[in-house]
């Protein structure tokens, strides 16, 4: 890995990058197009019936208990932007941004994070208005409301989250390690802000409200931009969720990296081969944008998200196929720490590709691990 002076997308901007509008995410689409989020949740209910390999009702219950904390976090506290009711007195007197960085960065280690970068807001990434998806998770404002982030506010706090390898290997049976990480977004970024705030600063605590986290996060040193249109990370490939807090407090930001993701994406396109709803491109870059969902103006590869979405609804469960089949999705142990060199630094891809689907990696774990019978009956009313 090598310091850049810019994220290695830079060079692949073409025209003005425009500010996305939440409403045009697939899941606010989804909404307003028939609830999609709704009849997939519905459908994974239909398959409880059926007790298929990943899809029973321990899975299911799994799945939704990871949300909790997700869902009552930010709906109850995400919506919130000034300070808590604890220290409205005092303030840090002459900060320093440098220790502060690092004071920020041990505290969010200490309440769960398992990676964190600081960045200056590129004010193309913040959302121009509320969406549905957020909406509803968050009560904070009403769809088509405009979001602007306080000018004073023009750092962000990045936060990563593993999910577990093998849960993730499940996909596209029920994979519940996204929700529980959520959840574990929601607690570090609602916490980091009460801990900003104490020290008399403005925090905004965000899941995937608010701004584009891949964006943000590649600025704040956390990865590269891949194929699949997700955050390639250094230790966990793209197998990670992410949440922010936006804030005054003067830190130095990090510098962006180069993972050698790029190129390896340019000779690789597994993700593209196995997506089941074929929403990521196999051929060159483009910086055409395939319908509302995409932002043109930057060579890339990008996600056809509605029929993602659609697939989701058709599975009955979300999809994480992309992460799973990832080359970079590996154990961060010593032997896979040697291998990723070699992606790294661009020796040999296609070899390191083939090897990679020889040994058997991102394949579907399908077994049910549990000894307690899934089958399912019905509750009867009168219960
Ligand atoms: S989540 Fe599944 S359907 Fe969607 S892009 Fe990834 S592999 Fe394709
Ligand atoms: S599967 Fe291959 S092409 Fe897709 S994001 Fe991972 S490395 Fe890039």
């Amino acid at each position: 890995m090598r310091f850049v002076k810019e994220p290695t997308y830079k060079k692949y901007i073409t025209k003005e990058l425009k500010r996305f509008d939440d409403r045009n995410t697939a899941l606010s689409r989804g909404a307003v197009e028939g609830n999609k989020y709704t009849k997939m949740h519905q459908n994974c209910l239909k398959n409880l019936q059926s007790v298929k390999p990943g899809k029973t009702i321990i899975d299911h219950a799994t799945w939704v208990a990871g949300a909790t904390v997700d869902y009552v976090v930010r709906a109850n506290l995400l919506g919130r932007e000034t300070k808590p009711i604890y220290n409205n007195e005092y303030r840090l007197k002459n900060p320093n941004p440098d220790e502060l960085a690092k004071l920020i960065k041990e505290k969010a280690h200490w309440m769960g994070a398992d990676d964190v970068g600081i960045a200056k807001i590129n004010p193309a990434y913040i959302y121009t208005h509320w969406g549905n998806q957020n909406v509803n998770y968050s009560h904070a404002a009403e769809v088509g409301d405009p979001i602007e982030i306080p000018a004073e506010c023009d750092t962000v706090i990045m936060m990563v989250h593993e999910m577990s390898y093998g849960v993730i290997q499940r996909s596209p049976g029920i994979e519940y390690d996204t929700d529980i990480e959520y959840s574990k977004g929601a607690w570090c970024a609602s916490s980091l802000a009460t801990f900003i705030t104490e020290l008399g600063y403005r925090a905004i605590p965000s899941v995937n409200e608010l701004g584009i986290n891949i964006a943000m996060a590649v600025d704040a040193g956390l990865g590269e931009l891949g194929r699949n249109g997700q955050l390639i990370t250094r230790d966990y490939g793209p197998r990670v969720r992410l949440s922010k807090v936006f804030t005054n407090l003067p830190l130095v930001p990090d510098k962006p990296i180069d993972i050698g993701v790029q190129k390896f994406c340019e000779a690789c396109a597994l993700c593209a081969r196995h997506c089941p709803s074929n929403s990521i491109p196999n051929g060159e870059r483009t910086d055409e944008a395939w319908n509302e969902q995409n932002v043109p103006g930057m060579l890339k590869w990008p996600a056809r998200a509605m029929k993602c979405l659609d697939w989701w609804v058709k599975n009955g469960n979300h999809c994480s196929i992309c992460i799973r089949i990832c080359p970079w999705n590996k154990p961060n142990d010593r032997l896979h720490k040697f291998v990723r060199l070699f992606a790294e630094y661009n020796i040999l891809p296609k070899l390191v590709i083939y090897f990679d689907q020889l040994l058997g990696y991102g394949k579907q774990v399908k077994q049910i691990h549990y000894a307690q019978n899934p089958e399912v009956e019905l509750i009867s009313p009168e219960e």
